[in-house]
């Protein structure tokens, strides 16, 4: 057909210059929390020599006309101005992305109102990239990297191949059941651990503002076969063999239904060989604790449900997750339960959209935009927790590595999450 339509315009006197057709285009979706009205955005595709841009419209839509043809990777970014509401995004294209259906981009706000609670009418600044410091991983939003570790210090020795596992509950299942495995315990749990326990988990809620979670007795649980897992929902065990003092696991993430797998192997923008990202629900988890004392200790009880309920752990802030001295806090703090909440509504948005890209693009984006950093760290990056964590948290995104980030090395125990004894 195109050649019939060149074929018409051969006529003695010089016609029309004949149109020339774009290779492709870029349609961008741009979602924000909150956000009805979409005002100062810039979407911009960089690819080779190519650097374009399109303003984002009222109804968060842009298309980025791509002229000449593409291949390799590319990036597309949304760069808020100054006074919009919510962070930048950052997103690795393939050619498939080009003329290939709309780009979903869920966009993470600046700042965070809690609503009820505790921290009830508090405004709280979001940061993805301290949301992501995963000085003792996983970090806060979910993120790991390959490193080295001497002692308590971890040093980034590989940074091409990085996983993230953002989880969460669907709404829809708080509040959470919650039993004490008596009969999957080593040691008896008294009523008044239960009460020490449900204490805790009370002031917890207080400070989460929304009821997380609501007793139920085992019998009521359904317990699945092979390892003992709760079909749905929590178990509480005492397991006096466990290295640590509570060692949490949570389902295997399904990622047919909420992969977000971007998987760049062949990406040469900074070192990344690999990333694996998956963002996905969270069905169950089993959390043991060493001690029959366990219930009474308020920080560790509330730093575990905080790991079910998606958040790992941090540096950033004061916090019921860091295990950095000045910064511990023994409740979940203003910024734990904001950075909990926007890590939740991003996935709620991600899902709902269908989206590839929501925890993941804020994250970069803020790197790459605002701070002017590669998307991830560099190599030799250097951190250092004050002390070492006390706990042992198994999100099990090693098994949906793919085939060539398993190294021999790591198909037993995982280094990023080898339990440590406590100094
Ligand atoms: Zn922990």
């Amino acid at each position: 057909m195109a050649i019939l339509g060149l074929s018409a315009c051969g006529d003695s006197a010089p016609g029309p210059v004949d149109p020339v057709e774009p290779f492709g285009s870029i349609t961008v979706q741009v979602i924000a929390p909150g956000v009805t009205a979409y005002g100062d955005i810039t979407a911009r595709v960089v690819w080779g020599e190519q650097n374009l841009t399109a303003a984002v419209d009222a109804n968060g839509l842009a298309e980025v006309m791509i002229p000449e043809a593409v291949s390799g990777f590319g990036t597309l970014t949304l760069e808020p101005g100054p006074n919009e509401p919510m962070h930048p995004g950052w997103a690795l294209m393939t050619p498939g992305d080009v003329s290939g259906g709309t780009a979903k981009i869920v966009l993470a706000p600046k700042n965070w109102t809690i609503e009820s609670g505790d921290y009830a009418g508090t405004t709280v600044p979001i940061d993805p990239e301290l949301a992501a410091d995963s000085r003792v991983m996983p970090s806060f939003w979910g993120f790991y990297f390959p490193y080295s570790q001497d002692g308590f210090v971890q040093v980034v020795e590989d940074n091409s191949q990085w996983v993230g596992e953002i989880r969460s509950w669907p709404e829809g299942d708080f509040p959470i059941q919650v039993a004490l495995d008596r009969p999957g315990s080593t040691g008896d749990i008294s009523a008044a651990d239960s009460v020490a326990f449900w204490t805790n988990i009370d002031a917890m809620e207080s400070a989460l503002g929304f009821d997380a979670f609501v007793p139920e007795r085992i019998e009521n649980i359904q317990i699945l076969g092979g390892t003992r897992r709760p079909n749905h929902g929590i178990l509480v065990q005492v397991d006096s063999t466990i290295p640590v003092r509570a060692f949490t696991r949570l389902n295997q993430p399904d990622p047919k239904i909420y992969s977000l797998s971007a998987d760049a192997r062949s990406w040469g923008g900074t070192f990344v060989e690999d990333l694996f990202l998956i963002s996905a629900d969270i069905s169950y988890a089993v959390m043991d604790f060493d001690s029959i004392g366990f219930a009474s200790d308020g920080q560790l009880v509330m730093h575990e449900f905080m790991h079910v309920l998606g958040a790992g752990h941090g540096c950033s802030w004061g916090s019921v997750q860091t295990y950095c001295a000045s910064l511990v806090s023994t409740t979940p703090s203003a910024a734990d339960v904001a950075h909990l909440a926007v890590l939740s509504e991003l996935r709620q948005l991600e899902r709902a959209n269908g989206s590839r890209w929501g925890v993941l693009a804020s994250i970069f984006g803020h790197r790459v935009v605002t701070l002017g950093l590669t998307p991830i760290p560099e190599l030799n990056v250097l951190y250092g927790p004050i002390s070492a964590p006390r706990d042992f948290f198994v999100a099990p995104s090693s098994s949906f590595l793919p085939a060539r980030a398993q190294s021999p090395q790591r198909t037993s125990v995982p280094a990023r999450v080898r339990p440590r004894r406590p100094r």
